[in-house]
């Protein structure tokens, strides 16, 4: 069914109307919600290292979002957050929160942030192992206090709503994502990569009301939200334009992203606030194509599951290696090696493995959404898209999701080393590289997610 943009006013007395009411138990149900989750005072905002002062103004408000879809006995509760990432504190609190307020299993809470690098530090541990200031720390937990009302009033507005909805999911495209990593001769340089791979789908679950008006839209994209730069604004970069565009164009509609697998993929150009909202405008535009297309309705049926996959680490280094490295003039490398010789004293001492979450739904028994946790890179989209491949269905790669930290190398990455296989840890508190046997461990819990809840192939 396609969106008709003329019936908007009948939309509003019906939402009245129904909201709350008695709904068709043989379809698909919906509450959506959004909740500004802008830090309510000054704060030092994630990302970026090279920032010197705290946030100074607002670009673009920062919104949590839910989206709460049941079919036949199924459930997801999806939430999007404009933050860099979901520290496992906070994620431990969030579950707490859905499951003890809500009702929600964890299996059933999709949680995912933007990557924006224009939100609040949302971990005082990361605010001193930056070296800043400990009053920063102290805000970044006021502001989760914050944030954690504010995703406990998103959920119950978006649960106490429920409407009888039609759902629909297509795929657009969009380009402006580039691959970041570059071969020269002294290794791989974080710099644009044209010849990188690169995952420009744009996946979008429309959600509309009966009278076929938009009511909600989740849709997809493997990119950095960084094409803003370092500035003292608080902002949701090109994710927050995109968003506050189809807000706009839908009033009443709540639109939520799910950032893909763009742990090595960032947006071309990314000079300035004209970046960013080219960018946002160009998403928004791929999103509409599928929000006014003739799709079909996806079957009322909705599978979930979730495990937490451990990643091993590399060997640490040798001792005396790690003590040459303490002694640097980099702060973050000296700062780095001290915790690992503290938090490993014996030579031979291994960290605890790393957890990954991966997430399987399945909408309507044809549309695949595999969620992982970290900022995976776009192998990950390529290799998980392949692999679920079945006829008549299509796959959705999330990266981003529920618990967010470290970046996550395919084997090929960490083989080639650079900043997402290796030189990023000591900004991400990771003891080291993971072992090389990441890949692996993920791919098998993907398979093993999507195998329990799709259910036994069907027979030919
Ligand atoms: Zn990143």
């Amino acid at each position: 069914m396609a969106v008709s943009r003329g019936s908007i006013g009948a939309v509003l007395l019906v939402l009245v109307t129904v909201g709350g009411g008695p709904v068709d138990a043989a379809g698909w149900t919906a509450g959506m919600a959004r909740v500004s989750i802008t830090p309510p005072e000054p704060v030092w905002l994630a990302g970026y290292a090279a920032r010197s002062g705290p946030a100074d103004g607002v670009l673009t408000d920062l919104n949590a979002r839910a989206l709460v879809l049941e079919a036949d006995g199924g459930r997801l509760a999806v939430v999007t957050l404009d933050l860099i990432e979901i520290p496992a504190p906070l994620h431990e609190r969030i579950v707490a929160i859905a499951r003890d307020r809500h009702g929600l299993a964890a299996r059933e809470l999709l949680v995912n942030c933007s990557h924006t690098h224009g939100g609040p530090m949302v971990s005082a541990r990361t605010v001193a192992e930056w070296g800043l200031d400990p009053v920063w720390g102290r805000r970044a937990e006021s502001y989760v206090d914050h944030l954690l009302a504010r995703i406990d009033e998103v959920l119950g507005a978006a649960l106490a709503k429920r409407l009888p909805v039609t759902v629909a999911h297509g795929t657009a495209r969009c380009g402006f994502a580039i691959n970041r990593r570059l071969p020269t001769p002294d290794g791989i340089r974080l710099a644009p990569n044209p010849d990188g791979p690169v995952d420009h789908d744009v996946p979008v679950l429309r959600v509309t009301d009966d009278a076929g008006a938009l009511c909600a839209v989740v849709f997809g994209y493997a990119c950095h939200a960084t094409a803003l730069g370092p500035t003292a604004r608080v902002n949701g970069d090109y994710v927050g334009f995109a968003l506050e565009r189809l807000e706009a164009d839908h009033p009443g509609a709540v639109a939520l992203f799910l950032a893909g697998c763009g742990g090595d993929q960032d947006p071309a150009p990314r000079r300035d606030e004209h970046d960013a909202r080219q960018h946002g405008l160009a998403l928004a535009g791929a999103v509409e194509r599928v929000v006014f297309a003739d799709l079909p309705g996806l079957a009322p049926r909705l599978g979930v599951g979730l495990e937490t996959c451990p990643l091993a680490f590399a060997p640490l280094p040798p001792r005396d290696e790690l003590g040459v490295r303490a002694a640097s003039p980099d702060g973050f490398v000296a700062r780095h090696a001290a915790w690992v010789l503290a938090a490993w004293p014996e030579a031979g001492d291994r960290p605890p493995d790393h957890p990954l979450p991966v997430q399987v739904a399945v909408f309507g028994g044809t549309l695949t959404l595999v969620a992982l946790g970290g900022e995976p890179v776009v192998d990950y989209a390529a290799r998980v898209k392949a692999e679920l491949a079945a006829p008549g269905g299509s796959v959705w790669v999330a990266g981003y999701s529920n618990f967010v930290h470290a970046y996550v190398p395919s084997r090929r990455v960490l083989a080639e080393g650079g900043y997402e296989g290796t030189g990023a840890v000591i900004y991400q508190s990771l003891p080291g590289p993971f072992a090389a046997d990441v890949e692996d461990r993920i791919m098998a819990a993907v398979h093993r997610q999507a195998a329990a809840v799709r259910g036994p192939p069907a027979a030919p």
